[in-house]
C-alpha cells in the first residue's frame, strides 16, 4: 500500500540527526508534505539547528512543539492537531558517557517515552494501516563484535550500557506492538553518525574543538577501539528509503563500511586540521592523551 506521507511528526528534530533529516525532506523532490518537530529540547536540542527550514517554511510545512515524548496528552493532542500520519521516532538520550554517570533519564526518555508515543500512535491511528511508526535505534544493541563479519538484523541482542540497553529495550517495545497490536512499524539500527550540527560531546566535535583551543584530545585505553562511521546525510536518505518503501514490520541495519581505530581517526583529524590550519601536524600529535577506558566499552 502506498503511504500517505503527509504529514510527519519527527520527534528528536532539533538534534543531530534530526535536523540533518528534516533538513534533507525538504530539499527531496520525493516530499510534498509537513513536518512536525517534536523535542523536548534538553541540552543536545537547539531549535538554530533548523533556522534555515524555519524561516523557509515555518508556519506552512514546518512546525515545532516543544513537547516531552513522556507527555501522553501532550504528543496525542500533537498527533490529531496535525493530523500526523508518519511518525519518525529520533528522540532519545543518545550519549554512552552520560548513560554511565545518570541511567535514569535514559530509562524515562527512552523506553518510557517511546512506550508513550507507541500508546499515543495506536490511540490515534485506530485501525488504520496506511500510517507508519518507524523507529531509529542503534547498532549498540548488538553489543561487540569480534575481528571480522559484520552486524546484521538478525544478530542476537547484547546491549553492555545503559544507553544500549535502554534503545534495545525501545526496540523490543516497537516490535511488540507491531505483532501484538498490528501497529504499522519499521526499525533502524545504524552506525556511529558523523557531520554538521553534532553536539560537542561526541568523539568527531570534541576533537576538532579541543584542537582549535589547543586543549588535550582524550583517547579511551590504547585507542584501538573500532566504530563504523556512517555520514548523517547518507543515514537520513536511508531513513527516507524505509519511510517511503519498506516492508512493515521489518528492521534495517545501516551502515557506513567505513571502519576506523578511535586513534587512527583522531590522528586523520589531526591531519586534516594540520592541512586547513597550515600548523604542523605535530602540534595537534601532541594534544592526544590516553585516558582511563569507558566501562563495558564495546571493542568494534
Ligand atoms: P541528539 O542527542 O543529538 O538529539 C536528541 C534529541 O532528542 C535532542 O534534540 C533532544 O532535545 C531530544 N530529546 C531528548 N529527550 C527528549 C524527550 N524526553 N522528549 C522530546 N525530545 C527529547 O541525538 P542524535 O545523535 O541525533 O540521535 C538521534 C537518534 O538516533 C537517537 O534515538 C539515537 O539513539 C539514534 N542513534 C544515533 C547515533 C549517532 O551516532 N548519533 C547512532 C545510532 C543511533
Amino acid at each position: 500500500m502506498k503511504r500517505p506521507l503527509s504529514s510527519i511528526m519527527v520527534t528528536g528534530g532539533a538534534g543531530f540527526i534530526g535536523s540533518n533529516l528534516i533538513r534533507m525532506l525538504f530539499s527531496s523532490l520525493e516530499f510534498s508534505g509537513r513536518v512536525v518537530n517534536v523535542d523536548k529540547l534538553t541540552y543536545a536540542g537547539n531549535p538554530a539547528n533548523l533556522a534555515d527550514v524555519e524561516k523557509a517554511h515555518g508556519g506552512d510545512r514546518y512546525a515545532f512543539e516543544q513537547v516531552d515524548i513522556c507527555d501522553a496528552e501532550a504528543v496525542r493532542g500533537v498527533m490529531t492537531r496535525y493530523g500526523v500520519d508518519t511518525v519518525i521516532h529520533l528522540a532519545a538520550e543518545s550519549h554512552v558517557d552520560r548513560s554511565i554517570l545518570g541511567p535514569r533519564a535514559f530509562i524515562d526518555t527512552n523506553i518510557v517515552g517511546t512506550f508513550t508515543l507507541l500508546e499515543a500512535a495506536r490511540a490515534v491511528w485506530k485501525d488504520r494501516t496506511d500510517v507508519l511508526f518507524h523507529h531509529v535505534s542503534t547498532d549498540e544493541v548488538f553489543g561487540s563484535l569480534g575481528d571480522a563479519g559484520f552486524f546484521f538484523e538478525t544478530t542476537p541482542y547484547d546491549p553492555r550500557s545503559p544507553y544500549s540497553a535502554s534503545k534495545a529495550s525501545s526496540d523490543h517495545l516497537v516490535r511488540a506492538y507491531h505483532h501484538t497490536y498490528n501497529l504499522p512499524v519499521t526499525l533502524s539500527n545504524c552506525s556511529n553518525n558523523y557531520g554538521p550540527y553534532q553536539f560537542p560531546e561526541k568523539l568527531i566535535p570534541v576533537m576538532i574543538l579541543n584542537m582549535l583551543e589547543r586543549k588535550p584530545l582524550p583517547v579511551y585505553g590504547k585507542g584501538e577501539n573500532i566504530r563504523d562511521w556512517l555520514y548523517v546525510m547518507d543515514h537520513a536518505s536511508a531513513i527516507w528509503a524505509i519511510v517511503s518503501r519498506s516492508e512493515l514490520g521489518e528492521t534495517y541495519t545501516v551502515g557506513g563500511e567505513n571502519e576506523w581505530r578511535n586513534i587512527d581517526l583522531v590522528k586523520e583529524l589531526c591531519g586534516l586540521m594540520a592541512e586547513a590550519t597550515g600548523d604542523p601536524v605535530d602540534d595537534y600529535l601532541a594534544l592526544i592523551k590516553y585516558v582511563t577506558d569507558r566501562p563495558g566499552h564495546d571493542r568494534r
